[in-house]
């Protein structure tokens, strides 16, 4: 989608799309966050969604809370890149930022739900790179949903009943974690990107840079 020059190597490089999906308490939300901790090449999308805010959340940071009308509008003029109702609410990709942080060379992350990733792919496929994270089994995904304890229990009981229609579109990704173990499921989706950012397709500049090496020989 886009073309920068990387300080460290000065080879033009194209930023892509990582989108991490789930079942809500497979871990993709822990992962996403030690991913932007930890590499700074990597800005997060945020979403704009009209379910209410839970305790501990962040207006900016982990969605922008807006409501319907709000939602509706950014459909109406083209602001969002994909979106999807989720457990009766509504969920969606500003497009600006992304735009705005790929063309500053940054790699951008989603966490959003199948039917965004498959919107995202129609429209980017070059740029998407997906990761479909799976719990160890399920009653250690529900005993990560109670210890959250951010939901009540039945919407506990409604993301459990949820998580098999999400799971079931796992082979629609081009990757898949199992997250038994969070070091080895980081590990894993680091692994990944750091694969993905090296494909040739991805670093444009490379024919340059050899043009230059042989130039010299
Ligand atoms: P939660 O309400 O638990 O934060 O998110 C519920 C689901 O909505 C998760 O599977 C999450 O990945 C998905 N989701 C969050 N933001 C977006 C978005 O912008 N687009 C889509 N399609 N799904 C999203």
């Amino acid at each position: 989608m886009t073309v920068k020059r990387q300080a460290e190597t000065s080879i033009a490089r194209r930023g892509l799309m990582l989108v991490l999906s789930s079942p809500s308490g497979a871990g993709k939300t822990t992962l996403s966050r030690r991913l932007l901790a930890e590499d700074k090449g990597v800005t997060l999308s945020v979403s704009v969604t009209t379910r209410k805010m839970r305790p501990g959340e962040v207006d900016g940071r982990d969605y922008h809370f807006i409501d319907r009308k709000q939602f509706d509008a950014l459909v109406e003029k083209d602001g969002l890149l994909e979106w999807a109702e989720v457990f009766d609410n509504y969920y969606g990709t500003p497009v600006a930022p992304v735009m705005d942080a790929l063309s500053r060379g940054h790699d951008v992350l989603f966490d959003i739900d199948w039917q965004g990733t498959q919107q995202l792919s129609e429209k980017a496929r070059g740029d998407v790179v997906s990761v479909f994270i799976l719990p160890p089994s399920i009653p250690e995904l529900e005993r990560r949903l109670h210890s959250r304890a951010q939901d009540d229990y039945e919407t506990i009981h409604r993301r459990m009943a949820k998580a098999a229609d999400e799971m079931s579109h796992w082979a629609e990704y081009d990757y898949v974690v199992i997250n038994r173990d969070l070091e080895q499921a980081f590990a894993d989706v680091t692994a990944i990107l750091a694969a993905e950012r090296l494909k040739r397709e991805r670093q444009p500049g490379l024919s340059d840079f050899v043009r230059g090496l042989m130039a010299k020989l």
